[in-house]
C-alpha cells in the first residue's frame, strides 16, 4: 500500500508501505477513505521532535476489511471513524471518560500512521465507531475533523467547563482553536473571544460562533480580555497552541475560579509553582479522550446540525502529502484534507 513517511525534516514521502495485517485478535484492518494533515504533524515535520522514517497520520475515515477473531461489535463493510488514540473503551480510565489515557493506550500517530491506503487499527471494538449509515461525500469532511480536531476542541470546551451564559476566550485560530469556537458556540456560550490575524480564520471562527475577534496577542490579548469582562478575565480559556507564549496568554486571560482546557501540544511551557498557587484557576487538559465525545459529535454531524468539515481549506490527494505539509508549514492552509 500507498503511505506518508517523515524521513527527516522536511522530507516527506509516499512511499510503498507492507499491507497490515491482523496480528492480534481485537484487532481491525480498515480501508481508509479520507485522511487528513495535523497541526501537531508540523512539530516532527519542523525537526522540533527529531523524528526519522516516521510513519504519519492520525485522523482517518475508513471501512473496515477484516477483523479479528475476537472482534464482536464491528463486520467486514462496516464504515468507522476512530481516535487518534488506541482505547479498549473497557477499561476503569475509559469508562471515567479518559481513552487517551487507556490502560491500552497507544498513539495511532507513532504506531499506525493513517496517512495511508490501509490501518491496522488495535482494540477496534474500543477505538472504532460505527457511523449509522454509508456517509455522504459532502459530510465526509466533518467526520474526519471529528477524529481529532473536533473531538480536541470539544474536550478543549468541556474542560473549561464552557457552558450557557459564559464567557470563553480561545487561544489559537488552527483548526483545533477554530473548533474550539464551534465547540463553545454548541455548548451554549454567551460570548466567545479569539485571538486570530489572519482574515480568512477570521472569517471562519465568525461563521463557527466567535463573537469578538481579537488581533492582540500576549499581555494586549489579557488586557482585551479584561476590558471586555468587567476586569474579571474570561470564565473559560481555551488554550489550543501549546507553546509558552500562548500559555501564559491562557492562563492569565481567565479569571479567578475559572477554568482553562489545554489542548496544544505542549512544548517548553513552565508554570512557576507560585503563580499557580496564587492564580487561583482550575487547569485541565492533555490528549483529548476524542473516543469519549464520538458518538454525539458524529450524530450531530449526521444530522447536519454542526459543519466543522468546512477547516479543511486545502484537498490533495495522498500521494502529494509533501505539498500538503508545505502548505500548512507556511501558513497557506489551516488544515489539508487528503484523499484516496
Ligand atoms: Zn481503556
Amino acid at each position: 500500500m500507498r503511505g506518508v513517511v517523515l524521513e527527516g525534516p522536511r522530507d516527506i514521502q509516499v512511499i510503498d508501505r507492507e499491507d497490515p495485517r491482523i496480528i492480534d485478535p481485537t484487532d481491525a484492518i480498515i480501508r481508509i477513505t479520507a485522511t487528513c494533515i495535523c497541526g501537531s504533524d508540523l512539530w516532527p515535520y519542523r525537526g522540533e521532535d527529531d523524528s526519522r522514517h516516521q510513519v504519519m497520520g492520525h485522523e482517518y475515515v475508513g471501512v473496515v476489511t477484516e477483523i479479528g477473531a475476537e472482534v464482536t461489535t464491528l463486520k467486514v463493510g462496516d464504515p468507522v471513524v476512530g481516535s487518534f488514540v488506541i482505547s479498549d473503551n473497557t477499561c476503569e480510565i475509559c469508562q471515567a471518560g479518559y481513552q487517551s489515557k487507556c490502560v491500552h493506550a497507544e498513539f495511532v500517530a507513532y504506531t499506525v500512521g493513517t496517512q495511508a491506503e490501509y490501518a491496522r487499527i488495535p482494540f477496534a471494538d474500543g477505538t472504532l465507531v460505527k457511523t449509522p449509515g454509508e456517509p455522504d461525500p459532502e459530510i465526509v469532511p466533518s467526520l474526519l475533523a471529528a477524529s481529532d480536531v473536533l473531538g480536541t476542541g470539544w474536550f478543549a470546551a468541556v474542560a473549561a467547563e464552557v457552558g450557557p451564559g459564559k464567557t470563553v476566550a480561545v487561544v489559537g485560530d488552527g483548526a483545533v482553536g477554530l473548533m474550539g469556537v464551534l465547540a463553545a458556540k454548541e455548548l451554549g456560550a454567551e460570548r466567545i473571544i479569539v485571538s486570530s490575524r489572519h482574515a480568512d480564520r477570521q472569517a471562519l471562527a465568525r461563521e463557527f460562533g466567535a463573537t469578538d475577534v481579537l488581533a492582540e496577542r500576549g499581555d494586549d490579548f489579557v488586557a482585551k480580555v479584561k476590558e471586555l469582562t468587567n476586569g474579571f478575565g474570561a470564565h473559560s480559556v481555551i488554550e489550543a497552541v501549546g507553546t509558552a507564549e500562548s500559555f501564559a496568554q491562557a492562563r492569565k486571560s481567565v479569571r479567578p475560579g475559572g477554568h482553562v482546557g489545554f489542548v496544544g501540544i505542549a512544548h517548553d511551557v513552565q508554570i512557576p509553582g507560585d503563580e499557580l498557587f496564587f492564580d487561583e484557576i482550575h487547569l485541565h487538559g492533555g490528549p483529548a479522550p476524542v473516543r469519549r465525545f464520538l458518538p454525539e459529535l458524529i450524530g450531530l454531524i449526521w444530522e447536519r446540525k454542526i459543519d466543522p468539515g468546512k477547516v479543511f481549506d486545502l484537498t490533495l490527494p495522498l500521494e502529494q502529502a509533501a505539498e500538503g505539509y508545505r502548505a500548512m508549514d507556511e501558513r497557506r492552509a489551516t488544515k489539508v484534507l487528503l484523499t484516496l
